[in-house]
């Protein structure tokens, strides 16, 4: 009998979802038991309705495993469930597998703004988890909703976090080159991206202007207190399969040099709590000192994905510097960060080690 936390994956067939099929095999906490997915592929194996898009092969325990309706009653079995919907079914189904006592780790942006679901970037905030218990409190169920972030906030929140630390980060501008995996399949025509750059994603700078200041707030015990920061964010999509690309200039409230804030970058540590968990990357950023990195092609798959990328810290002429992150976006940005998420779920609630 396997010890592990039985686990569901909803909207398993998806980009994210397939992440999270390919990610979770052979987890050391945690085992797939159920998959669910729209009604198209319902009653349906894995392998008959996943047009798998991944490199690695489709895992051999998921190929004849039946997909199941994306309801909390035909989840029997699961304690945790890694959301991958998309943000409108998220918005209906989730709290009910929370009414249900599972909890949910989302990657839908639907709750992200509730003032009692974390977006948690264990990097950053993994205190913020406590905040689960005040969600329980007041909603009156025994399970709970936690989110990650926007896969592109998560690439500069990392960074802009350890920076604001030590030297307090007051306002940053930040552009992004977004991957086409990041609009799920089939996502964006070919013949509307290539030899061609989209300036314009629904609703992406709203969540990146909104989110970083709720990940760097402060928990008080009650509630998430926000972070004082301003952002303007300008998002692309571009011809480019994996990783998102951010260019972002920002200011710091301390009087600092080039070399402190490199250095900071270097000398970064993930928080003691999370040193342990499976998918924790033994280096959570990664400083490039070549004056052309970080590129995608080159850095996205760099501790499997799960590194925060950055390169060209340099002066800023407007504000006080400006840098360059990669991070890979159906992993570090959406199944891989649930999953660190949910891992850290476990430690604490399920006193997994
Ligand atoms: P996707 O490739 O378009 O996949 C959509 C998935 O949702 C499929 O599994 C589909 O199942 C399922 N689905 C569609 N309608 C459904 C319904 N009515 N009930 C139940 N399941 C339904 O999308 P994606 O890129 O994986 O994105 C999934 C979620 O993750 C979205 O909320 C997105 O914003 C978020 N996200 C994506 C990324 C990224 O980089 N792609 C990063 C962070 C967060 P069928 O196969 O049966 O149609």
């Amino acid at each position: 009998m396997s010890n592990k936390i039985p686990v569901s994956v909803l909207a398993a067939t998806g980009s994210v979802g397939q992440r999270f099929i390919s990610l979770l095999d052979q987890h050391p906490w945690f085992e797939v038991v159920e998959i669910t997915a729209s009604d198209r592929s319902v009653g349906k194996t894995y392998e008959e309705s996943c047009h798998w898009l991944l490199s690695d092969p489709m895992p051999e325990y998921v190929k004849k495993m039946e997909l199941l309706p994306t309801d909390a009653d035909a989840i029997k079995k699961s304690q945790i469930a890694f959301s991958a919907l998309p943000a409108e079914i998220a918005m209906i189904v989730e709290p009910d597998f929370a009414r249900k006592g599972i909890y949910v780790s989302s990657n839908a942006s639907a709750y992200r703004k509730d003032p009692l679901v974390p977006i948690l970037v264990p990097e950053v905030n993994p205190d913020h988890l406590q905040i689960l218990d005040v969600q329980q409190k007041t909603y009156q169920w025994p399970g709970a909703i936690m989110t990650n972030p926007n896969c592109t906030t998560v690439g500069f929140v990392v960074p802009l976090n350890a920076i604001d630390k030590h030297f307090g980060v007051t306002k940053a501008i930040v552009f992004s080159m977004q991957a086409l995996s990041g609009a799920g399949y089939p996502g964006v025509p070919g013949m509307d991206i290539l030899d061609n750059v989209i300036p314009f994603i629904s609703g992406e700078e709203e969540k990146l202007e909104y989110e970083p200041a709720k990940i760097m707030g402060n928990f008080d015990g009650e509630k998430i207190v926000q972070h004082p920061i301003v952002i303007s964010a300008h998002t692309n999509r571009v011809a480019v399969t994996d990783a998102h690309t951010i260019c972002l200039s920002f200011a710091v409230r301390e009087k600092v040099s080039e070399e402190q804030i490199i250095s900071t970058l270097e000398n970064f540590e993930f928080p003691e709590i999370c040193r342990s968990l499976p998918s924790c990357p033994k280096k959570g950023i990664i400083y490039h000192k070549e004056e052309n990195r970080p590129q995608p092609r080159w850095d996205r798959s760099l501790e499997k994905g799960m590194a925060t990328n950055v390169g060209r810290v340099r002066k800023d002429n407007i504000l006080d510097y400006r840098m360059v992150t990669v991070s890979h976006n159906t992993i570090r940005g959406a199944a891989g960060g649930s999953i660190l998420n949910g891992e850290l779920l476990a430690k604490i609630k399920f006193r997994m080690n």
